[in-house]
């Protein structure tokens, strides 16, 4: 069994953003800026931009947060979002979801330009995204790819399973993974909670992308020798062994199913921070391409 190691990757990724960010800035150009919104306080909102926006200085970003309260109007956000929109110096824009329930997120994503649109989430994007056209790929998907790739896993032809179907997570994937691309070209199947005879599915699958949110809810009997696992699935629970109280686990039953496993990534440390490193290379990509 071999590791999938997304910690070790995203600082590797962070290292050569850094250096582009030098060579950029000795060929005279600006620092890529990241603005994030949070709207409310919700607590791992606030976690995970404030994990964005230390990621942004550890590669010489510049950043900006913008705080809003609870109960700002719809209008005043979008107000909000075209002001970064119409700003120059700004090249990507996240808006931090969930947003509170008075508040459409599809027309709050409707109105980022597709240009900034760093988390990939505009319909325009995933359209491209889906036409195999330039776009900026959301940052979940895009770190699995790249973890992928990294680790020269051969996808053509084999038989993925995904499970999940967020807008966010599972279609991008089944969608990139059965693309005629690198990593790619895969044979994919999407599993979701209409599905029937999961086990039987999940047992056919090369490459399994698992992105529930169901702590453990792969176990051994579902998995055949071999299997190369993504474990997307991030779910707090009680801890008598941690100082906290808590821990982290994914939707996959680390100890039981990795002896079967060609390859797996660990939860903590495998698809996580991935997604931040990856959110840094779009936002670089936004910044040179207005070079
Ligand atoms: P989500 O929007 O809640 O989607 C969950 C998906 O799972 C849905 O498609 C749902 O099916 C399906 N599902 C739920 N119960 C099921 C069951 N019993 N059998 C089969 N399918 C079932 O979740 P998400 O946003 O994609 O996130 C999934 C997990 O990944 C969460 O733990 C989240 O915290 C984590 N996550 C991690 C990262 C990272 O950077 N590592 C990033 C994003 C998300 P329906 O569509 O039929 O409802």
């Amino acid at each position: 069994m071999n590791i999938l190691d997304g910690k070790k990757t995203s600082n590797d990724i962070k290292n050569e953003i850094a250096n582009e960010v030098v060579s950029l800035i000795n060929l005279g150009m600006k620092k890529p800026h990241l603005a994030a919104i949070l709207v409310g306080d919700n607590g791992a909102s606030e976690t995970y931009v404030n994990a964005k926006v230390k990621a942004c200085e550890r590669v010489g970003f510049d950043s900006t947060l913008i705080r809003l309260n609870d109960n700002i109007t719809e209008d005043l956000l979008v107000e909000q979002i075209i002001k970064v929109n119409n700003n120059d110096s700004i090249d990507g824009l996240i808006v931090q979801l969930p947003l509170p329930k008075h508040i459409d997120e599809k027309k709050i994503i409707n109105t980022i330009s597709i240009n900034k649109d760093v988390d990939g989430f505009h319909p325009l994007n995933i359209g491209n995204m889906t036409l195999n056209l330039p776009s900026f790929i959301p940052a979940t998907p895009a770190g699995i790819l790249e973890l992928l790739l990294r680790y020269d896993i051969d996808t053509v032809g084999k038989n993925c399973v995904v499970l999940g179907r967020s807008h966010i997570v599972g279609l991008p994937i089944s969608i990139l993974m059965a693309s005629n691309s690198k990593p790619g070209n895969s044979t994919v199947t999407i599993v979701h909670s209409k599905s029937k005879n999961i086990k039987d599915l999940c047992l056919k699958a090369d490459i399994l992308i698992v992105a529930l949110g169901i702590a453990n809810f792969i176990t051994n009997d579902m998995v055949k020798e071999g299997v190369c696992i993504i474990d997307v699935g991030i779910t707090r629970i009680k801890s008598d062994k941690t100082k906290s109280g808590w821990k982290l686990v994914g939707d996959v039953d680390f100890k039981s199913v990795s002896e079967k496993c060609s390859y797996i990534t660990p939860v903590p440390g495998g698809v996580g921070p991935m997604t931040i490193a990856m959110l840094l290379k779009n936002t670089l990509l936004a910044s040179k391409s207005k070079i």
